[in-house]
């Protein structure tokens, strides 16, 4: 394997993940501060001063926290699309490498090609990625990092259907959901069509899913008080059953330690 991927972290209090190929060593959104950043990367035997480039889902805190220490970073380039880095661009208070994509066009940060996809969720313009990595000259694969979305609609299942690894949220568990003491104005916006995918929803998308290359898939952005991990294996349970050739990680939204492929 020509690349290592590593979730730094990732739940509903912050998010990013770490990818390196042979010539690039990028991250996928910043939701923690530069800190717990570097010290995430550190633990990989990498560190934040190593990282070209980061890609930006869309502006919600838990996703871009570290956008001050990452935009500081000389020569670090920062990759959103128009609304979204226009969002991000008010939080700053120094100038930054932008560089902005159009959704739904390929577009290459040296060797990984990067494609963009709309997702249904109620930010300015938020995408889910999918990466494709050259292995060798015969085979690629293809990573997507799918989360933050209320529904699934028929483009997110399309590329999610062609990836051998996939991030994919698994946000609430509807019971919980309902008996929390949120307000419900909160409890309608994250299970609305532009919220967050419950346990159900994840399942019931990975059990449809007409994809034979699946290989490995990371179950993330839990809710540290509508989810838990024990909630999340037992309704993956017939899932991964059905897929013994797949492997399934659930990433502990307490967890301390990245998460990777191994
Ligand atoms: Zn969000
Ligand atoms: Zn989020």
């Amino acid at each position: 394997m020509d690349f290592r991927f590593h979730i730094l972290g990732s739940s509903s209090s912050g998010n990013s993940a770490l990818l390196v190929s042979p010539n690039a060593r990028v991250l996928i959104d910043a939701g923690f501060s530069g800190k717990k950043l570097d010290a995430a990367l550190k633990a990989v035997g990498e560190s934040l001063d190593r990282i070209d480039a980061v890609f930006f889902t869309h502006e919600h805190s838990d996703h871009a926290t570290g956008l001050a220490a990452l935009a500081r970073k000389p020569g670090i380039r920062l990759y959103a699309n128009a609304a979204t880095a226009r969002d991000l661009k008010g939080a700053l208070t120094c100038d930054a490498n932008w560089h902005i994509f159009e959704n739904g066009a390929d577009f290459h940060f040296r060797d990984i090609r990067v494609h963009p996809f709309c997702i249904p969720h109620d930010a300015a313009d938020p995408v889910a990625f999918r990466f494709t990595l050259h292995e060798n000259t015969l085979f690629e694969t293809r990573l997507a990092w799918v989360t933050d979305l209320g529904h699934v609609p028929e483009l997110v299942r399309r590329h999610v259907a062609q990836v051998d690894v996939l991030v994919l949220e698994s946000n609430y568990d509807p019971g919980m959901l309902e008996s929390s003491g949120r307000p419900i104005s909160l409890k309608q916006r994250i299970r609305g069509r532009h919220g967050h995918l419950s346990n159900p929803d994840a399942m019931a998308l990975l059990a449809s899913l007409d994809n034979p290359r699946l290989r490995r898939v990371f179950l993330g952005h839990l809710s540290k008080e509508c989810n838990r991990v024990e909630l999340v294996r037992e309704a993956l349970e017939p899932v991964a059953a059905a897929r013994p050739g797949c492997r399934f990680t659930i990433v502990d939204p307490a967890g301390t330690a990245p998460v990777g492929m191994d």
